[in-house]
Protein backbone atom coordinates (compact mmCIF):
# COMPACT_ATOMS: atom_id res chain seq x y z
CA UNK A 1 0.00 0.00 0.00
CA UNK A 2 1.73 3.40 -0.83
CA UNK A 3 1.26 6.57 0.79
CA UNK A 4 -0.98 7.79 -1.03
CA UNK A 5 -3.45 5.37 -1.03
CA UNK A 6 -2.87 5.32 2.73
CA UNK A 7 -3.87 8.42 3.29
CA UNK A 8 -7.01 8.29 0.85
CA UNK A 9 -8.28 5.22 2.71
CA UNK A 10 -8.08 7.20 6.36
CA UNK A 11 -9.88 9.74 4.91
CA UNK A 12 -12.61 7.63 3.26
CA UNK A 13 -12.92 5.47 6.36
CA UNK A 14 -13.25 9.00 8.92
CA UNK A 15 -15.84 10.35 5.88
CA UNK A 16 -17.97 6.90 6.70
CA UNK A 17 -17.77 7.41 10.47
CA UNK A 18 -18.90 11.23 10.31
CA UNK A 19 -21.67 9.63 8.02
CA UNK A 20 -22.51 7.70 11.14
CA UNK A 21 -22.08 9.64 14.31
CA UNK A 22 -24.21 12.45 12.05
CA UNK A 23 -27.16 10.42 11.04
CA UNK A 24 -26.78 8.91 14.77
CA UNK A 25 -27.02 12.25 16.53
CA UNK A 26 -29.74 13.30 13.68
CA UNK A 27 -31.80 10.39 14.74
CA UNK A 28 -31.95 9.76 18.40
CA UNK A 29 -34.45 6.63 18.11
CA UNK A 30 -34.81 4.38 20.96
CA UNK A 31 -33.33 1.24 20.89
CA UNK A 32 -35.89 -1.04 22.09
CA UNK A 33 -34.20 -4.84 23.57
CA UNK A 34 -36.22 -7.79 24.79
CA UNK A 35 -36.29 -7.97 28.24
CA UNK A 36 -35.55 -11.03 28.68
CA UNK A 37 -32.33 -11.29 26.81
CA UNK A 38 -31.58 -7.76 25.86
CA UNK A 39 -31.38 -8.32 22.14
CA UNK A 40 -32.07 -5.93 19.73
CA UNK A 41 -33.84 -8.25 17.39
CA UNK A 42 -37.23 -7.12 18.31
CA UNK A 43 -40.38 -7.02 15.84
CA UNK A 44 -43.98 -4.99 16.83
CA UNK A 45 -46.52 -7.66 16.36
CA UNK A 46 -49.51 -5.84 18.09
CA UNK A 47 -50.55 -2.14 18.56
CA UNK A 48 -53.15 -1.84 21.20
CA UNK A 49 -54.73 1.24 21.91
CA UNK A 50 -54.90 2.34 25.83
CA UNK A 51 -56.37 5.30 26.25
CA UNK A 52 -56.39 9.00 24.43
CA UNK A 53 -57.28 12.83 26.07
CA UNK A 54 -56.99 15.82 25.52
CA UNK A 55 -53.76 17.92 27.04
CA UNK A 56 -52.68 20.79 27.59
CA UNK A 57 -49.32 21.77 26.14
CA UNK A 58 -46.79 22.94 28.57
CA UNK A 59 -44.33 25.79 28.31
CA UNK A 60 -46.50 27.72 25.44
CA UNK A 61 -45.63 31.08 28.28
CA UNK A 62 -48.95 32.96 26.60
CA UNK A 63 -51.70 33.48 29.60
CA UNK A 64 -54.26 32.75 27.51
CA UNK A 65 -53.40 28.98 28.02
CA UNK A 66 -51.38 26.60 25.82
CA UNK A 67 -53.46 25.02 23.05
CA UNK A 68 -55.18 21.08 23.07
CA UNK A 69 -53.14 18.09 22.19
CA UNK A 70 -54.40 14.85 21.71
CA UNK A 71 -51.96 12.48 23.64
CA UNK A 72 -52.64 8.94 23.35
CA UNK A 73 -50.75 5.75 24.88
CA UNK A 74 -50.54 2.67 23.31
CA UNK A 75 -49.58 -0.55 24.51
CA UNK A 76 -47.16 -2.40 21.66
CA UNK A 77 -46.17 -5.72 22.01
CA UNK A 78 -43.23 -7.34 20.68
CA UNK A 79 -41.79 -10.68 20.14
CA UNK A 80 -38.35 -11.24 20.33
CA UNK A 81 -36.72 -13.36 17.49
CA UNK A 82 -33.35 -14.31 19.81
CA UNK A 83 -35.61 -15.83 22.58
CA UNK A 84 -38.94 -16.10 21.49
CA UNK A 85 -40.33 -14.67 24.14
CA UNK A 86 -42.61 -11.78 23.93
CA UNK A 87 -42.97 -8.45 25.78
CA UNK A 88 -44.92 -5.17 26.06
CA UNK A 89 -43.83 -1.54 26.20
CA UNK A 90 -46.58 1.40 26.41
CA UNK A 91 -45.99 4.65 23.94
CA UNK A 92 -47.18 8.08 24.53
CA UNK A 93 -47.95 9.85 21.24
CA UNK A 94 -48.46 13.47 21.59
CA UNK A 95 -50.22 14.94 18.59
ZN1 LIG B 1 -35.15 -12.17 23.86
Amino acid sequence: MTIPSMIFAGILILLVIVFFVGDWLRNPRVEITCVHCESPDVVEVNRELVSSRMVESLGSGSPAGGSLQLQITYELTFRCHACGKAFTRQLVETN
